[in-house]
């Protein structure tokens, strides 16, 4: 690819908002993307932070769903505390509480993976 401005010089990158090809002289790095000198490094900076803020927000969400499936594990864990001296009823819903969490924690493994990935990607 060569530059849009000059002909003659090959593109070191593309700019992140317009894609059109950029030489040495034309180039403005910000880091994460490369945007036209002197006329695309607002729209690129903002590219970067909408990025930046979806891959935030997704670590942030997936940490609170965790956390508020620990509320299942509790109860298991209580109503085992219970049952074993209780009842037996009480025993198999602890029991079907901390099963039910196990397969949400593993769900929501595999679900935050996926997100990860196509952040990444
Ligand atoms: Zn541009
Ligand atoms: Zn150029």
């Amino acid at each position: 690819m060569k530059c849009f401005k000059h002909n003659e010089s090959d593109a070191i990158g593309q700019c992140k908002h317009c894609y059109k090809g950029l030489c040495k002289e034309c180039v403005t790095d910000l880091g994460h993307g490369l945007a036209c000198k002197g006329m695309h490094e607002a729209e690129v900076a903002n590219i970067n932070n909408l990025i930046l803020n979806n891959a935030k927000s997704y670590s942030t969400s997936s940490k609170s769903v965790f956390i508020s499936n620990l509320y299942l594990l509790l109860i298991g864990v209580l109503f085992i505390w219970f049952g074993i001296k209780e009842s037996k009823f009480l025993l198999a819903f602890g029991a079907l509480c901390i099963v039910f969490w196990l397969v949400l924690l593993v769900y929501n493994i595999i679900l935050f993976r996926k997100l990860k990935t196509d952040i990444e990607t």
